[in-house]
């Protein structure tokens, strides 16, 4: 049966994972305004190679150029690149991530040797490609350690297995949200200028790289701006089954709602006109809808008249969009906030540092707010200042029935006349 290739990374979004990704995006905008966690954050990063077969193979220059790439994308949004054949007309707005990697065991900055590259022995068929856990236990078997301190991106050829699908499904990668393991398909290995060689004509525009930076956004926290589920085209945005695109949208809130991903976006995509002649920024169309054969383009969530009203249009060429490798431009501003904020409290997971210093829950502690970070605490605060109030309401009330009331003066007076 001939294998189904999609750009899924196996990626789930659970009500606790957007709970905490509107939390980071809640941190970030506070670490924004907080001069200490300004500049480049310096993440140490370890690759691997674990082929499945003997005629599989990677070379030292793709890393390099995969290494490359993954910086380049993430210290500078790359918007400025995209055709613009009228105004920007995004109500998105990009923003430099301002992260840099390094090569594990090295000082930021460092560059990537052959060395840093672990070479591991063909992974047995028993191993679940499919499964992060699975595949980690196999790696920490042959003695390396995927413990805190780095993140580890395995190159591989990971599939999905037929439990999931049809059929089995290879995939471009995955990665756990919040977590420091990326298992990225060896054959989208490179950069632009490095593009991977291949001969499977569905590689041939995710051949460039940012599959890695697509699934690191993932290990820093980056949920899709669409939902697992694909909404209908036709459906409306608020009618039944669509609650979990509201629920995304809250994670990233300067993304329009987006239906669908915008799966099969082409570079030559970028450069078709906006049908109805208004001459409108073209980036801003629906491009699944062209993909699947619809002239006319569709605003995700918007109406057409909302569209050219309101200016609000889908923005598909971002890292966390389904877009192909030429498509994917940059990152937006909540995105990139969601991302910093997770390193200030949790950088210590990818080995993080920022301006030379360690991050991690230290880092931290001045920042928190209380009132913020620790509501229960206030709730008890009140709830024994109200508890208090009313116990010594009760204790003056009972002292003023047991103690005989004060005579008033005109009774003390008529007292004394009568004495
Ligand atoms: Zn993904």
């Amino acid at each position: 049966m001939e294998k189904q290739m999609v750009r899924r990374c196996g990626y789930a979004t659970s009500d606790k994972a957007l709970r905490a990704t509107v939390e980071r995006l809640r941190e970030g905008q506070r670490y924004r305004e907080d001069g200490r966690f300004q500049g480049t954050f310096q993440v140490a990063v370890r690759y691997y190679f674990a082929p499945l077969a003997a005629n599989q193979s990677l070379s030292f220059h793709q890393v390099e150029a995969q290494h490359a790439e993954l910086n380049r994308c993430y210290q500078a949004s790359l918007v400025k690149e995209i055709p613009n054949n009228s105004v920007y007309d995004c109500a998105s707005r990009f923003a430099d991530a301002q992260i840099q990697f390094f090569p594990w065991g090295k000082a930021p900055g460092e560059a990537l040797a052959e060395a840093d590259v672990v070479r591991l022995p063909l992974v047995p068929s028993t191993v679940n490609l499919g499964q992060a856990n699975t595949l980690a236990s196999w790696i920490q078997a042959q003695g390396y350690d995927l413990g805190h301190g780095a993140l580890h991106v395995v190159f591989t050829e990971p599939s999905l297995p037929r439990s999931h699908y049809s059929q089995s499904v290879k995939i471009l990668g995955f990665a756990v949200p919040g977590s420091n393991l990326a298992v990225i398909n060896f054959k989208t290995v490179g950069s632009p200028s490095v593009p991977n060689l291949t001969d499977l004509p569905e590689f041939q525009e995710a051949n460039q790289g940012h599959t890695l930076v697509h699934e690191a956004g993932h290990c820093l926290m980056l949920q899709h701006p669409f939902p697992d589920v694909e909404i209908p085209l036709r459906q409306p945005c608020t009618g039944p089954g669509s609650e979990e695109i509201q629920r995304t949208h809250s994670t990233v809130p300067d993304l329009p709602l987006q239906k669908r991903s915008n799966l099969g976006l082409k570079a030559a995509d970028l450069t078709l006109a906006v049908q109805g002649g208004v001459a409108k920024d073209n980036r801003g169309k629906d491009a699944s809808r062209v993909a699947v054969g619809l002239s006319v383009p569709y605003y995700g969530c918007l109406t057409q008249t909302q569209h050219f009203l309101g200016h609000t249009l889908e923005c598909p060429w971002h890292y966390m969009d389904y877009g192909s490798d030429p498509t994917m431009k940059g990152f937006l501003q909540s995105q990139v906030d969601t991302m910093r904020a997770h390193l200030v409290k949790h950088g210590s997971v990818y080995g993080a540092t920022l301006g030379g210093q360690t991050l991690g829950r230290l880092a931290l502690r001045n920042l928190q707010d209380p009132a913020h970070d620790h509501p229960w605490i206030w709730a008890i605060v009140v709830g024994v200042l109200f508890l208090g109030g009313m116990l010594w309401v009760l204790w003056k009330v009972r002292q003023a029935r047991r103690q005989p009331e004060k005579p008033t003066r005109e009774e003390q007076r008529a007292q004394r006349d009568s004495v």
